[in-house]
């Protein structure tokens, strides 16, 4: 299968599980996760039509963007985020999905301030409260939105999560529903109603997200075909 010809079947799926849920498939918004995929796959998937690219890597991604990758799309940074990288990611992409720390939050509004700029971002949120995982508890999540608000040069537009590995079917529900959860509250309590973004639901779980109120999935091997570790 082609890159084209999954993203036409992903896009059947997305829409399928908004129906059944009287939803609208057009406010959900398809985000290609690149990572491991070389600027061709990047470059087919935008003109297959894809929402937007997501990468994980600082140095991959400023390796890609020189070879022209994301000409054409929006670009987000959805992994991991070290501090002292902050500076190549700010201004660079369209959204940070990733923000899931205090110091990261201080460190990207200090950073996008030196560049005069507001900076798009999620706050991410670890619902399965893991220790390997990175994230605001869902506990230190409210706390964590209302000072940003009073980052001058943050601009918060939802939350993003990636729920524990789950092995059973649909086993990812009652995360994504807990998510969707503090995702009103917050919306409505701190911020007027004006997020746009809930990030949740991965190639094996994106339908079951969207049921749960998904307005934007994350799409890697569904896409682009099993990433190939060995070559890495
Ligand atoms: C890789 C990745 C995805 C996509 O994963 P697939 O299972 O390949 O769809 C989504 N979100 C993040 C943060 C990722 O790193």
């Amino acid at each position: 299968m082609s890159i084209e010809e999954n993203i036409r079947q992903v896009r059947r799926n997305i829409a399928a599980a908004a129906e059944s849920v009287g939803r609208d498939p057009g406010e959900i918004l398809l985000v290609g996760a690149s990572k491991m995929n070389d600027a061709a796959a990047c470059r087919a998937a935008i003109d297959a039509g894809i929402d937007a690219l997501g990468e994980n890597r600082v140095q991959e991604m400023r390796a890609k963007l020189a070879e022209g990758a994301y000409t054409g799309a929006p670009l987000h940074f959805i992994g991991h985020l070290q501090r002292n990288k902050v500076k190549q990611v700010v201004g660079t992409v369209d959204l940070i999905q990733s923000v899931g720390s205090t110091e990261l939050l201080e460190e990207v509004d200090k950073c996008a301030g030196k560049m005069g700029l507001v900076q798009d971002i999620l706050l991410e949120v670890n619902i399965g409260e893991e220790e390997a995982k990175s994230g605001f508890a869902p506990q230190a999540l409210y706390a964590a939105a209302e000072a940003a608000r009073s980052l001058a040069h943050i601009r918060v537009r939802g939350l993003m999560t990636i729920p524990p590995v789950e092995t059973e079917p649909h086993g990812s529900v009652p995360y994504f529903e807990k998510v969707r959860a503090l995702y009103v509250d917050i919306n409505r309590d701190l911020y007027d109603n004006s997020f746009v973004y809930l990030s949740m639901g991965m190639s094996s779980d994106y339908e079951d997200a969207i049921r749960a109120g998904a307005t934007m999935v994350r799409v890697g091997s569904a896409i682009f075909g099993a990433r190939d570790y060995g070559r890495a």
